[in-house]
């Protein structure tokens, strides 16, 4: 089965189906995929723990809408949202699914959140007294605590008499606590690990205090992969269940996973055979200087910088896949990508490119787009996810 996502204004002139003759770049969504990261990631949690599904960043690049209808659809417990519109059109798809909030908000944005039953992170006091001013009735609130992170949060060593004077605010019902501890390498590993177990120890200590904390939460994608220990009963996850990990590779197996936004594709628009003292502008902000001799065929994409992509770094090429075999990419404009098409034997408009994912007998994967790019892998993705039309596929 595979459908096509809801379409950007002027990207609209074949009969409504990518790709386009106009703009003709499109991403394959894999939700089967999905799903199959979902079942990875439960198998390596106790039975019962939640799953608190991630869909911030527009679900990673891979659509808010149609993600969190899929996630919901295998049952993960609740779904974390980034910002207040997104969290609307999910509502809209999905009226009983629990959603999130992530911070975001100040204290006035909170009676928004609570018009559209969406639960809301605490991270302040006054956030806390919004939520209570607002509340026609009991409403049910997550408590983020900062255990070391240093961004949102009470800070674990001040975070009792907070949380103890929320618990006794009116109409406030203290359903989570939970904290973010993300990591990526050997030492990483064990400070969150440290900062988890100390995370756990003041869950405890609440309790000791007479207050119960029905869900708890501290793990993220690499926590899990990685077996970090805690005793609490959800995780919040992104990345593994998209299918990618910002972790290093020897710290885990990622093989199991698959990737979610699976391809990026393009179709050559335009195609310049070579000729004597060929010139091809390679980079921008090379402006004013000459443009360097090119001997060889080249071909334009209209996949530029507008639509996510960029330039490799210095020292570094990027490639694209023509007929499955790599191409170079010379130059990254704004609207246009230039790529060295001399290894392709009669190059013809109109064939199509792998900017990203599987060809005939080759891939380019997106951890080696965040090389070239220097960038990470989730801002690759939703900077490549801006404005290119998805097709939703399984
Ligand atoms: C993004 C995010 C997560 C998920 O992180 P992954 O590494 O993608 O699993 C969990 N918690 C918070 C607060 C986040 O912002």
């Amino acid at each position: 089965m595979s459908m096509v996502s809801r379409l950007q204004k002027g990207n609209v002139g074949d009969g409504g189906h990518p790709p386009f003759s106009t703009r003709p770049n499109w991403i394959d969504i894999d939700l089967a995929a999905l799903d199959h990261n979902v079942s990875v990631a439960r198998s390596l949690l106790q039975p019962g723990t939640r799953i608190h599904a991630c869909v911030k960043s527009s679900a990673y690049g891979c659509d808010v809408v149609e993600v969190s209808k899929r996630f919901h659809s295998v049952g993960v417990e609740a779904l974390c949202c980034g910002t207040y519109e997104e969290a609307v059109a999910i509502r809209a798809a999905l009226p009983k699914a629990q959603l999130i909030m992530f911070g975001a908000a100040l204290p006035d944005g909170v009676s928004d959140y609570l018009k559209h039953g969406l639960t809301p992170t605490i991270h302040n006091l006054e956030l806390a007294q919004a939520v209570s001013k607002h509340s026609a009735g009991p409403t049910k609130i997550h408590i983020k605590v900062d255990s070391g992170w240093g961004r949102l949060g009470f800070p674990l060593p001040l975070a009792k008499p907070s949380i103890l004077r929320i618990a006794r605010m009116p109409r406030i019902e203290i359903e989570a606590v939970y904290t973010h501890l993300p990591f990526t390498d050997a030492s990483g590993r064990s400070y969150a690990q440290q900062r988890t177990t100390a995370f756990c120890e003041f869950i405890e200590d609440l309790r000791r205090e007479g207050l119960t904390i029905p869900i708890t939460q501290a793990r993220a994608s690499n926590a899990v992969m990685m077996g970090l220990i805690d005793n609490c009963n959800a995780i919040a996850a992104g990345s593994i269940l998209y299918g990618k990990s910002s972790a290093r590779r020897d710290m885990a197996d990622f093989s199991q996973l698959r990737p979610v936004l699976k391809c990026v594709r393009s179709k050559l628009i335009h195609v310049l055979p070579d000729y004597p003292g060929k010139t091809v502008g390679r980079t921008t902000g090379t402006h004013g200087r000459p443009t360097p001799l090119f001997s060889g065929t080249t071909g334009v994409i209209p996949f530029g910088r507008r639509d996510g992509y960029a330039s490799a770094t210095a020292g570094q090429t990027a490639y694209v896949l023509v007929r499955g075999q790599r191409a170079p990419v010379l130059a990254v404009n704004s609207e246009l990508s230039v790529i060295d098409l001399s290894q392709v034997d009669d190059p013809r408009i109109g064939e199509e490119v792998v900017v990203m994912g599987e060809g005939l007998s080759d891939t380019i994967t997106l951890d080696e787009i965040a090389k070239w790019q220097a960038a990470g892998l989730t801002d690759v993705l939703v900077r490549m996810s801006g404005r290119t039309p998805r097709v939703f596929h399984g």
